[in-house]
Parts: structure tokens; C-alpha cells; sequence
């Protein structure tokens, strides 16, 4: 897409995020460049890609008000939409459309990661340990609900329904973006269980990922004390970058 243009639908995108109180400002600073970038490289539908997986993030904390008040920052641009404007930036330098189809998938990630954490969350039902399946709290990283599995399928789908009527009228892609986007998911749950750092609540007794709860400081529990929910995030899009690079090229 033409600069003028994708700098200026990128300013409507910031523009938008300021309203809705969705981003701090380093955070909306850098969304609007990862846009520019998107927009310019990967043209119309790569934009619309990047403006429903915002969206996405945004209906969704209208119906979880556990997530209303929370601001997006800087290090969730970055673990969401870095891997994708990268493949974008690759696709610009190689022209391989593979780069296309590598960031709708990166990016169906992304959104089937936000709705499985904030209407996953809204599941009447306890959800259970993606490895142990035992029964465990919401909202925690590596617990999985039906809710939370369905709507992370259904982003994966809208994502890659995008981009057959948008970039590729072919099957094969619709079906590598959809998988991409829900395995991707599930990887972000499996190292959400396995190597991310937890934290206990020693008022209510409660596992967290949070440093502080119930208005105190929590104490480490178990993981890796540096792998944080962000890094698995950005972890589980770059394992899907590289498994994709290997295997279709
Ligand atoms: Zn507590």
C-alpha cells in the first residue's frame, strides 16, 4: 500500500487506541509504526489482519471487566505483532508470498491467544491444567476451557478467512493459517504451564502471575523466573515462524 496512505489509516489505528484507552503511549507509539510498516509492506488485507487482531483485544475487555481498566504496554505490541511485521519486513526484502501467509498465521496466533485468555476466562466451568488436567483457577496461564479452545478456533478461522478472500483463494492456506493459529495457542498453553513463572498469593493462598495480590507481594512458586506471559507469547509466534519457514519452503 501507498506511504501516504498506510501512515495515515496506521494514525486512525492509533487514534482509535487512544480513545478506547487500550495502550500506553510508548506501546501506541510502536503499534503505529508496526502498522505503517504492515500496511506499506503487506498492503490492504495485511492491514485489516493487524486492525481485527486489535480489535479483538478491545471487545474482548468489554465483556471480561477483570481486563477493562488494564492498558496494553510496550512488551505486549512487541510479543504480539513483532514476529509479524518481521515476516512482513522479510516478504518486502525476498517477495516470497510465503512471508504472507507465514504472518496471517503468526498473526491468528496472536488473536487466538487474546480471545482464549479473555473469554476463556468468562467459562462458567473450572478449567483444567493442559498437562496435568487437573481442575485449576482461571485466568491462569496453561488452563485450558472449552469456551477458551472454541474461541481461539474461531479467531484462528476468521483470520484465515481473511486472507482467502483478501491475498490466496486456496484451501491449503485457510487450513495452515487456521492450524497455525490454534496450535499456536496450545503451545502458548503447554509453555504457559511448563516454563512460565508463577507466583502465590500468601493472603488467599492463590496461584498468580501477578507480583502483587490481594494488595500484597507475592511469593515465586514455580517456572522460569524471567518467562513471563509476554515471553511466552512472543515464544509461541516464533515457534510457529520457524515451523512454518521449515517446512514450506
Ligand atoms: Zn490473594
Amino acid at each position: 500500500m501507498n506511504i501516504g496512505i498506510s501512515i495515515l489509516l496506521s494514525l486512525l489505528l492509533g487514534l482509535l487506541a487512544f480513545l478506547k484507552k487500550a495502550l500506553t503511549i510508548p506501546a501506541l507509539i510502536l503499534a503505529v509504526i508496526f502498522s505503517i510498516f504492515i500496511a506499506n509492506y503487506g498492503g490492504l488485507t495485511s492491514f485489516i489482519i493487524l486492525l481485527v487482531v486489535f480489535l479483538g483485544s478491545i471487545i474482548t475487555k468489554v465483556f471480561n471487566k477483570s481486563k477493562k481498566s488494564e492498558k496494553r504496554k510496550l512488551i505486549q505490541i512487541i510479543s504480539n505483532v513483532g514476529i509479524g511485521t518481521l515476516s512482513l519486513i522479510i516478504f518486502k526484502i525476498t517477495r516470497d508470498n510465503l512471508y504472507l501467509l507465514i504472518y496471517a498465521s503468526v498473526m491468528a496466533e496472536s488473536l487466538a491467544d487474546t480471545l482464549a485468555s479473555d473469554i476463556g476466562t468468562l467459562s462458567k466451568k473450572e478449567p483444567i491444567n493442559i498437562l496435568t488436567l487437573k481442575k485449576g483457577e482461571k485466568g491462569l496461564s496453561g488452563n485450558i476451557s472449552m469456551l477458551g479452545l472454541t474461541a481461539s478456533l474461531i479467531g484462528s478461522i476468521l483470520i484465515a478467512l481473511i486472507y482467502y478472500i483478501g491475498i490466496e483463494r486456496n484451501i491449503t492456506s485457510l487450513i495452515i493459517i487456521t492450524l497455525s493459529g490454534f496450535l499456536g495457542s496450545i503451545i502458548d498453553s503447554i509453555l504457559g504451564s511448563a516454563i512460565q513463572v508463577k507466583y502465590k498469593c500468601e493472603k488467599c493462598n492463590k496461584i498468580t502471575e501477578k507480583k502483587e495480590h490481594c494488595g500484597k507481594k507475592t511469593n515465586y512458586y514455580k517456572g522460569i523466573k524471567w518467562i513471563d506471559n509476554n515471553l511466552v507469547n512472543l515464544l509461541s509466534n516464533l515457534i510457529i515462524f520457524i515451523i512454518l519457514n521449515y517446512s514450506l519452503i
